[in-house]
């Protein structure tokens, strides 16, 4: 990747590599217990209708509360989960806390809404991914189509055919699949024909500097495009002005996130925020 050859900053030295890996090991134990002291939650984005800003689904994204008080962001924490086996344990704790409480938001006049969780390479090339799914849906008695799994491109090039198994088994039983930050990684056109998938992500990085960058318009408007040939939702992330929101509209992408349409919220807040799944 290019960035590693423009890299202005030298590689590092001995002492830093050994410090870094004590960070790692540190973060490790600690998100380690983190989670088996509930020191984990989770939040929920909106996902709404850009043009009349209906709520469509949540995004649920994690967030670790120390007990020093500190917040840890996710891009701190789960890449150095993956290293390791925790990633598999905390994907498990997200995924049953999320149809939770989705089955609680069934109960809270907010039916029909998608919740869209965040999946680790690892977790997607687990062949008991599939079966633990199904399970944990029918234990708690929510429909798998209302379940979206977001994944990466770049996830997809690990190891191309164990994923796509995965994604077969787990649309065969009625799960969705989100294809997050499209444009960002190295998929091909070939591999979203034959992917089945039903949705993608706009990446941040196209919206922000909308409405005066005309080539980011020019993607956007191709990306929708692409949706639209080939019967998938498009979704666009990180909308955080009127204008932005307006140029979507205009480019006829129909599911917008970001802070102008709400904040990541916990879910009793998500609930207040939407009665009847309406901006209040
Ligand atoms: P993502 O899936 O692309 O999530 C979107 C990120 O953009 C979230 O950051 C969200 O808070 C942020 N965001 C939303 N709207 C706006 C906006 O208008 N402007 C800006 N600047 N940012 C916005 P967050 O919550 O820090 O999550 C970062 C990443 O961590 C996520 O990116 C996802 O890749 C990962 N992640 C989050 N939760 C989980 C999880 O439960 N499991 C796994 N494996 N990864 C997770
Ligand atoms: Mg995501
Ligand atoms: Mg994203
Ligand atoms: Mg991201």
């Amino acid at each position: 990747n290019g960035s590693t050859v423009f890299s202005t900053s030298s590689p590092d030295t001995l002492a830093q590599q050994r410090a870094k890996l004590a960070q790692h090991l540190a973060i490790e134990t600690a998100l380690h217990e983190a989670l088996q002291t509930g020191q984990l939650y989770l939040l929920y984005q909106p996902i709404v209708d850009i043009a009349s800003g209906a709520l469509h689904g949540v995004e649920a994204l994690i967030r670790w509360h120390r007990p020093d008080g500190e917040t840890v962001p996710p891009d701190v924490f789960i890449p150095i989960a993956e290293q390791s086996h925790l990633i598999i344990d905390i994907g498990r704790w997200v995924l049953g806390q999320a149809l939770r409480d989705l089955a609680l938001l069934q109960r809270s006049g907010l039916a029909a809404l998608k919740i869209h969780v965040n999946m680790a390479a690892s977790e997607f090339t687990s062949s008991a991914l599939p079966q633990m799914l199904r399970t944990m849906s029918a234990e708690l008695a929510v429909p798998p189509s209302q379940v979206v799994l977001e994944l990466t491109e770049s996830m997809l090039m690990r190891q191309p055919e164990q994923v796509k198994r995965v994604m077969h088994q787990l649309r065969d039983i009625g799960f969705e699949i989100s294809l997050d930050d499209f444009g960002m990684g190295h998929s091909s056109l070939a591999m979203l024909k034959s992917l089945p998938i039903s949705s993608l992500k706009i990446d941040r990085s196209f919206v922000r500097d909308l409405p005066t960058g005309e080539r980011d318009r020019a993607i956007a408007q191709t990306i929708v495009g692409l949706g639209q040939h080939l019967q998938l939702e498009v979704i666009a992330e990180g909308i955080e002005s009127a204008e932005q929101r307006a140029v979507l509209a205009d480019c006829g992408c129909r599911f917008g996130q970001g802070w102008l349409l709400g904040r990541p919220l916990p879910l009793q807040g998500l609930i207040a925020a939407f009665p009847n799944g309406r901006p209040r």
